[in-house]
């Protein structure tokens, strides 16, 4: 896996959300850059012969952009109206938002504020596993004289071309995610989101403005983060966060 070449980017066009038809003094923000791949035909879903399927079916309806309920004082503020939205883009928003989308046709959002994938694909599962390969290789030649090979007595390894070669399947993997959801037609937003409304959510866009999206149904998938104790010494530890970002072994 670390020997290949590992590709990175993946092609997108960008698609602004619509505004047409409201008067200016109706847009809260600037429009918010949504994603979506090449492949945004919708793959067609599977057939899936159960009741189940249809009755869900029957709840994901598309609408046009709503105005989120404001006092009579305030402009109303512009917001996307979606079937679906995920916050997060883990494995599991990941997996939900794909079968909504693909198997039951909901019009889906993604809104993930870190890089697609989540944890599993950026700091867990993925690159603990390469990790764990690149000191097995080192255990198995440090042995491998007691078995009868005939290793050198010192093989030299290189981290720092491990590192960058983890980053860049990592990166690949981010690009994999994201068109897949494009394959399935979903839109996905970059940027933290929080509830403003039951079913509004707000996003913060990377240049200071926000965004509102409404979804007849909100899949919280935000994950979990690392919890450093409140005890004497925990100063020197890492999380795993942070031992995936070391660019030089410890002496
Ligand atoms: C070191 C390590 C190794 C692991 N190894 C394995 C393994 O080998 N096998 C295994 O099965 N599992 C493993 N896991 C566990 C696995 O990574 C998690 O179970 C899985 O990632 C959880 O998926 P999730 O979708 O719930 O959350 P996450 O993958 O954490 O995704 C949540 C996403 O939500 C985003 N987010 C958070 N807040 C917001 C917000 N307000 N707005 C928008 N986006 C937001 C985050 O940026 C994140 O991308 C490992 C975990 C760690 C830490």
């Amino acid at each position: 896996m670390l020997s290949r070449s590992l590709p990175t980017s993946s092609l997108r066009i960008s698609i602004r959300s619509c505004s047409v038809g409201l008067p200016s003094k109706f847009i809260h923000t600037a429009r918010p850059i949504i994603t979506r791949t090449l492949a945004s035909n919708r793959t067609p879903a599977p057939l899936l012969p159960s009741s189940r399927l249809s009755s869900i079916t029957r709840h994901f309806s598309s609408t046009p952009a709503i105005q989120s309920k404001q006092s009579s004082t305030m402009a109303p503020i512009e917001v996307q109206q979606y079937d679906y939205i995920v916050l997060g883009g883990g494995s599991g928003g990941s997996g939900s938002g794909r079968r909504a989308a693909g198997w039951y046709g909901a019009k889906t959002l993604i809104v993930e504020s870190g890089r697609s994938g989540g944890t599993c694909v950026n700091v867990g599962c993925v690159p603990k596993k390469m990790t764990w390969n690149f000191g097995t290789i080192n255990e198995t030649v440090h042995v491998g004289r007691h078995y009868g090979y005939d290793f050198p007595e010192k093989v030299n390894f290189n981290y720092k071309h491990f590192k960058e070669r983890r980053d860049a399947a990592i990166t690949r993997l981010n690009g994999i995610y994201e068109r897949n959801w494009g394959r399935e037609g979903i839109d996905l937003v970059h940027g933290r989101a929080r509830f403003v409304e039951p079913k509004v959510i707000e996003v913060a866009n990377a240049d200071g403005t926000t965004t509102r999206y409404a979804g007849k149904h909100i899949l919280i998938a935000t994950g979990g983060r690392p919890n450093i104790p409140a005890i004497p010494g925990a100063e020197h530890g890492i999380t795993s966060d942070g031992f995936f970002e070391i660019e030089e072994l410890p002496p």
